[in-house]
């Protein structure tokens, strides 16, 4: 499949020129699409699915320098090589600070210079996007890992504050997972563990955040969600867990169930480690409780 280029230009012929260069790239089959203003270009930039992106300084009543600031605090991955008309050091020093990783001199653009800067983009676009994974998820589960955990709570929990909606955390733990690993072996519990992850991880919406918190535990952060609504999602993944056997390998097939607690914010807990704490005594009550099963902090 061609790896897909996008151009932000309000200039036709650049566009026409620029796919036909972009046609005769060698190795990889590399695509070029097109948005003529702005607000188009930081839309198809904030979509993603891109490998890199060509940005022309000159938009309109707006200019590719704004858009790259709007485009990274929005969190665009994007690789970014800009296209200035002529040498306006400052500009190019502006993009580079900007976040573009590259710029091109438009009256001095050959079809080798915009191979070059271009691959280079999509490389290093390639490399970067590898080490925020590995900075960012577990290795076993592909779930998001504790620190980044940390950070979405945080972060989450300032939103809101600042926005007053509700927000939610369910602390889930594998059931007796110990005998797990002691009747079957290592490489069993970690088959559980990746199959457990991914079952958990079906449940929220896509706004909401999953975490591998440490070894058999995982927790959900769920936006905008109070209570009632959270305490749903930590039983429906209870229920998931439990309703079909777990893969352990070697065509094991094992009873696998978790136990979850839930927190609220601001009720239970006005800061993300409050929450964490709240959730997890809920937690410690579930198991209590006679495990597999879910209990809010209001319910202790
Ligand atoms: P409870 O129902 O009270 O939660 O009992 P438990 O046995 O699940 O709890 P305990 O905390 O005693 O045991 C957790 C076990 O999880 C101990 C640890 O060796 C195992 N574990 C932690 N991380 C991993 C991992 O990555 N892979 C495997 N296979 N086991 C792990
Ligand atoms: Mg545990
Ligand atoms: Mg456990």
């Amino acid at each position: 499949m061609a790896r897909k280029i996008l151009l932000i230009d309000d200039d036709r012929m650049q566009f026409r020129l620029t796919q036909a260069n972009v046609a005769r790239f060698h190795g990889e089959r590399c695509e070029l699409e097109w948005a003529a203003t702005y607000e188009e270009g930081l839309v198809r930039l904030l979509e993603g699915g891109h490998a890199a992106c060509l940005l022309d300084y000159q938009l309109g009543e707006r200019d590719g320098l704004q858009l790259i600031r709007a485009a990274v605090a929005l969190g665009c991955r994007t690789p970014i090589v800009f296209l200035t008309a002529e040498t306006a050091e400052r500009v190019d020093v502006a993009a580079m600070e900007a976040g573009a990783l590259d710029y091109l001199v438009k009256s001095e653009i050959t079809p080798r210079a915009l191979e070059r800067s271009l691959r280079y983009a999509m490389k290093l676009g390639d490399t970067l996007e590898a080490l925020r994974r590995l900075a960012t998820r577990d290795q076993l589960t592909g779930l998001l890992n504790r620190r980044e955990f940390d950070r979405i709570l945080t972060e989450e929990e300032e939103r809101a504050r600042r926005f007053g909606h509700p927000l939610a955390l369910v602390m889930i733990d594998v059931d007796h997972f110990k005998l797990v690993n002691d009747s079957y072996g290592h490489p069993a519990g970690d088959a559980v563990l990746r199959e457990v992850a991914r079952r958990v991880a079906t449940v929220p919406r896509t706004v909401d955040r999953v975490a591998r918190f440490g070894g058999e535990e995982f927790a959900l952060v769920l936006m905008q969600t109070d209570r009632a609504a959270a305490l749903d999602v930590a039983r429906r993944v209870c229920a998931l867990v439990e309703c079909e056997p777990v893969p352990g390998g070697d065509g094991m097939a094992l009873n696998v169930t978790v136990s979850a607690g839930v927190a609220a914010w601001p009720e239970d807990g006005k800061l993300g480690a409050d929450l964490v704490a709240a959730a997890d005594k809920a937690l410690y009550t579930a198991k209590a409780r006679g495990r597999n099963r879910a209990v809010g902090f209001n319910e202790l």
